[in-house]
């Protein structure tokens, strides 16, 4: 079918909307109408090449949300007709990681998604005879995509689709980051430094956890303001007050800190608002071969630095429990959506959220 898409052409390119090919599902696959799309950090990554593992040329966009229009051979989990919520974390089910129950580190996918193809090593993406890579197996910069069945979980009617976009990656990961990785319990303090999509999560994601203290950092008032109404007890403007003795001067030390930019200094930071025993996770994506230097020091106090991929999501389970939050008014996501765009308006998008400005932008198709 021929489709619109916002195509890249390589690093640091503008996006041009083109109209390109999409091959139907092949077994174990599914073409979702893409109704709803988040712009996400990752895309400006790859966009910027901070993670370089994405081939080019591209169809970017991995925050999405649909209707499923056609299944490919063998696929039972979904059906014409359905709602989900596509992720950057299908599973092939059979890997040695998978076969551990760790389907978010799926090595089929990862091979898939660094050779920017489906599953099986082929493309469904094509423009002027010209086959185009997929990102992450999802590309929802376009009116359909073809992804593996395991990568779209079905979600209620009820559950609007452009919030539930937001799922697929801000939520799962800033949620998940509390809930999986860290496991964060209740009456504990909690540091956030960023309160960009994942971070304002992160927030929302210890709340829900029952801490008892929710510091949010950011350096600007509006995302500040937003943390408060999804639970922050106190924020802390980084432009103006340091954030280290802000904290130290509010709780002493947290439980946990988490750190969603991906930035060295602001890990230093986060990582010195730990108390004895406590843990700094970091959620944000350093650049590829980025090092980090950190004051030994606290290592005597038994604190600890973790990783997260994906907030350690598990879709079939997290995305249902977050619809029912969502449902129920306990997850709030209308709050998290600054602006809804066209395709056409892809690129102001990425030069504001490069920028740290506003909240997350959603394009949507009629
Ligand atoms: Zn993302
Ligand atoms: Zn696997």
């Amino acid at each position: 079918m021929e489709i619109q898409a916002a195509v890249l052409e390589g690093v640091g390119q503008p996006h041009r909307v083109r109209t390109v090919t999409l091959a139907p599902p092949k077994a174990g696959e599914v073409l979702v109408k893409i109704v709803a799309t988040g712009l996400c950090a990752s895309d400006v990554n790859a966009i910027d090449g901070k993670r370089t593992l994405v081939p080019f040329p591209a169809v970017l966009g991995h925050e999405a949300a649909g209707v499923v229009a056609e299944v490919g051979a063998g696929v039972t989990s979904v059906s014409v007709g359905d709602h989900v919520v596509l992720s950057i974390v299908p599973s092939c089910g059979t890997c040695s990681w998978c076969s551990q129950g760790i389907t978010n580190f799926c090595s089929t996918a990862g091979n898939a998604m660094g050779d920017g193809t489906l599953f099986d090593g082929t493309r469904r993406l094509s423009m002027d005879g010209q086959p185009l890579h997929h990102f992450l197996t999802v590309s929802s910069f376009a009116e359909y995509a073809v992804v593996p069945a395991s990568g779209v979980v079905r979600i209620p009617e009820q559950m609007p689709l452009d919030r539930a976009a937001l799922l697929s990656c801000a939520v799962l990961t800033g949620f998940g980051s509390v809930v999986n990785t860290a496991k964060v319990r209740p009456g504990s303090s909690v540091a956030v430094f960023g309160c960009g999509g994942v971070g304002l999560n992160i927030v929302q994601g210890a709340r829900i956890a029952g801490a008892d203290r929710i510091v949010a950092v950011d350096v600007t008032a509006e995302k500040l303001q937003i943390a408060r109404s999804l639970g922050a007890t106190d924020v802390i403007d980084a432009s103006i007050d340091d954030p280290v003795t802000a904290i130290k001067d509010l709780v002493g030390g947290v439980d946990y800190a988490f750190e969603a930019l991906g930035r060295e200094a602001t890990i230093q930071q986060a990582w010195r608002t730990v108390a004895p025993r406590g843990e700094l996770v970091l959620v944000g994506l350093m650049a590829h071969g980025a090092t980090l230097t950190v004051d030994a020091g606290p290592f005597v106090n038994e604190q600890a630095i973790k990783g997260c991929y994906f907030g350690s999501s598990d879709l079939t389970q997290d995305v249902p429990r977050l619809v029912d939050l969502y449902l129920t008014g306990d997850l709030k996501l209308d709050e998290l959506i600054g602006q809804r765009i066209g395709l056409a308006d892809l690129d102001s998008a990425v030069g504001a959220l490069r920028r740290g400005e506003g909240v997350r932008s959603v394009i949507t198709f009629d």
